[in-house]
């Protein structure tokens, strides 16, 4: 396998068959369990800027550097400080953080199913305690990322090397025509974060251990000018905004999900209490 290190952008611009990478935490497991394949990886570290300035974020900064910024807002914080482990967070990066595969073991297991290609659903016909409460009707696959909830609540802007864009509009449902979680195009990568100024913000996250466990349910909250925007983590196949409080009501668990409606209700109300 050959690995590139580009220092410019224009080197990456021809490299859009080549697989990414950035700290590697995510990628280097995925290689080595045969989940992706590559002859070449290129390294985008020389290219990716990485620290904070003003209310933009390089897309490189490690999780460990910003649970550890005072300046950028809490909820961002708390979703970097309580995410994975202190040495994943000192390799793993905001772009990478939020492009990480699901944790659905049976993708992870490399059962057939229909992120993999194929025509089933092996959770929503089987075990399926960890997965989600909203649009679980293709794949029932919960999405891993605090930070991914902390930056949609926090309405934040993404800027790649070839356009900008909400982050919402990072990622999308799967369908039968199009597997894909992302809207990134091959070789086109993530470059910065930009934050909208918010008044307070918050994240809130059950998970099965204290620490070093994904998000149940993650509740992150912020408000602007009296208006609050709330986004969950663990509960949809992507990160999911929640447009009210009461959006709760429309969640379509699974017969082993409904737990995670109630845990989501108590951090949400938690969350809004905070802000
Ligand atoms: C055991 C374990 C526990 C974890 N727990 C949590 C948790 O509780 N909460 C949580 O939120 N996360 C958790 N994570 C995920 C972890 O935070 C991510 O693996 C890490 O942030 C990924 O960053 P990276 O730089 O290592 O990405 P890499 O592994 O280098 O890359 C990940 C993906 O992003 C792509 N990529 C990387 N950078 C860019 C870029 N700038 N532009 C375009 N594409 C890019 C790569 O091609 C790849 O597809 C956990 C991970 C592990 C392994
Ligand atoms: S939840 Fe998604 S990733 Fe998991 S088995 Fe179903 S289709 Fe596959």
């Amino acid at each position: 396998m050959e690995l590139l290190r580009p220092s410019s952008l224009a080197e990456l611009d021809s490299a859009s068959d080549k697989l990414l990478l950035a700290g590697g935490t995510e990628v280097v497991p995925l290689l080595r369990d045969g989940i992706l394949r590559a002859d070449v990886l290129v390294d985008v570290r020389g290219i990716v800027p990485r620290g904070i300035n003003g209310n933009r974020i390089g897309a490189g900064t490690t999780l460990a550097e910003l649970e550890a910024a005072p300046q950028i807002p809490e909820a961002l914080r708390d979703a970097c400080r309580l995410a994975a482990s202190p040495q994943l967070r000192n390799m793993g990066s905001l772009g990478g953080n939020l492009l990480q595969s699901t944790r659905c073991w049976y993708w992870r297991l490399q059962y057939p199913c229909r992120l993999h290609g194929g025509d089933r659903c092996h959770a929503r016909e089987g075990e399926h305690r960890e997965h989600a409460i909203f649009a679980n009707d293709f794949c029932a696959s919960a999405h891993p990322s605090d930070v991914a909830a902390a930056l949609l609540a926090l309405g934040a802007t993404l800027h790649t090397s070839r356009r900008e864009l909400p982050l919402a509009e990072l990622y999308r449902l799967p369908d039968e025509v199009d597997r894909e979680l992302v809207t990134l195009e091959p070789g086109e990568v993530i470059l910065e974060l930009e934050l909208p100024a918010v008044e307070a913000s918050t994240y809130l996250k059950a998970m099965d251990r204290k620490r070093w466990a994904f998000p149940q349910v993650g509740v992150a909250a912020a408000r602007v000018g009296g208006e609050v925007r709330l986004a969950l983590a663990g509960g949809a196949p992507i990160p999911w905004l929640l447009s009210r409080p009461t959006a709760l009501d429309a969640a379509t668990p699974l017969p082993r999900t409904a737990w995670k409606v109630d845990v989501a209700r108590a951090l949400v109300r938690r969350a809004l209490d905070r802000i």
